[in-house]
């Protein structure tokens, strides 16, 4: 079984209307450059009929390998098990709802026989973006970048190629809590960006809310620095020193003059004030104390249900684990003028037309 010298994946969540067309300018895209590729497709349990557009182009290209995970994930792990199950010498992450332009790819292949090990496409702009969502990213990598040491490279994504020294690094990263933007720059090596323009979606809506990417942005600072945990402390400190100054200063007013009122709202200052120092410090100390949770349970990153590898052994794999096959529901192909399919039901075997010669 020869290795692809490229690998390209690619997680998705409830894509079936993208994928047909991703698929299409993906592999325009790689056969113009004339090194054997693979087009490996996590199904991050879609509720739609992602799978079966899956296994339909699988019919049509067996440079396609499916990872079909047990139930959704979430993108990060999706691209983790996408990552694993990728055996180029060289890898391409990018998002299936066509939002990463394919056509930027070369670009990133020619910086990497360049020399570099990861090169990343950054966005030039932010199209079909709301300015909160704008303004919000921008603030984000701001303080990503004055709390930790790691450098985050601002308005990039998962959209990369990654050399296979840099992806066998990421992938001894196991922990739970995945923050890939902070792990990618954690892990190092020479790297140089690639300017892009994001597009729209091209089908379906985007699976990140307001309050998910909050917990984005949360699990981003929390991974990658215990400067909140030291801020607590600071906080605390500050508000029992300004405590002390209150304190000392009631006390000479109360000999000097006596005591005229009942000092019932300096009590109230001093409860409340307290109170929130009190409960922001056991905050913090929580979302660090949670992550530990997680991550000393040593559960695995995620189960595949079913993987068919990106080459002709498949009945073969399948057998051998004994999956059975759900139905294809899937709506055709969008194009009729695809490489034909012979299916061969006795030998369970599928023998393809040459793939984009139809
Ligand atoms: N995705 C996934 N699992 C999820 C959510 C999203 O695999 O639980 C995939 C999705 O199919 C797409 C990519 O991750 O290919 C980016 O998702 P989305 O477009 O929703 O995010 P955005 O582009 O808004 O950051
Ligand atoms: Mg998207």
């Amino acid at each position: 079984m020869s290795t692809p010298v490229f690998s390209i994946v690619a997680p998705a969540y409830n894509e079936s209307s993208s994928l047909p067309a991703f698929y299409d300018r993906v592999s325009a895209v790689m056969d113009q450059l004339g090194e054997a590729w693979e087009l490996v497709l996590i199904n991050d349990g879609s509720r739609d009929s992602t799978l079966a557009v899956m296994q339909q182009l699988k019919a049509v290209d067996q440079r396609i390998a499916i990872v079909n995970l047990s139930r959704n994930f979430g993108k990060e792990i999706a691209t983790t098990a996408g990552l694993d199950h990728a055996r180029g010498a060289a890898v391409i992450l990018i998002d299936a709802d066509l939002q990463d332009p394919p056509e930027v790819i070369p670009e990133l292949v020619a910086a990497w026989r360049r020399g570099y090990d990861t090169v990343y496409a950054q966005r030039r702009q932010r199209q079909g973006e709301t300015w909160l969502k704008r303004a919000t990213a921008a603030a984000f990598y701001r303080v990503l970048q004055r709390a930790t040491s790691v450098a985050v490279p601002a308005d990039t994504g998962d959209f990369r190629l990654m050399s296979r020294r840099v992806v066998d690094a990421l992938l001894e990263l196991r922990e739970h809590h995945r923050f890939m933007k902070g792990l990618y720059a954690w892990v190092g090596f020479p790297s140089c960006a690639v300017l892009y323009d994001r597009h729209p979606r091209y089908a379906g809506s985007s699976a990140f809310n307001y309050w998910k990417l909050w917990n984005f942005a949360l699990e981003g600072i929390t991974s990658f620095t215990t400067a909140p945990l030291r801020f607590a402390t600071y906080l605390g400190l500050a508000v029992g020193f300004g405590a002390a100054v209150f304190l000392a200063q009631l006390l000479v007013r109360t000999v000097l003059f006596g005591n005229p009122v009942p000092g019932y709202p300096s009590l109230m200052a001093v409860v409340l004030f307290l109170g929130s120092a009190q409960l922001i410090t056991l905050g913090s100390i929580g979302e660090y104390l949670g992550r530990v949770f997680n991550e000393v349970k040593r559960r695995p990153l995620y189960f595949v249900e079913r993987y068919v590898p990106s080459s002709a052994d498949v009945p073969e794999f399948t057998l051998e684990h004994n999956l059975h096959t759900p139905p294809l529901h899937a709506p055709p192909l969008h194009t009729p003028d695809r490489a034909p399919v012979f299916v061969d039901q006795a030998a369970e075997t599928t023998t393809v037309g040459a793939p984009g010669g139809g």
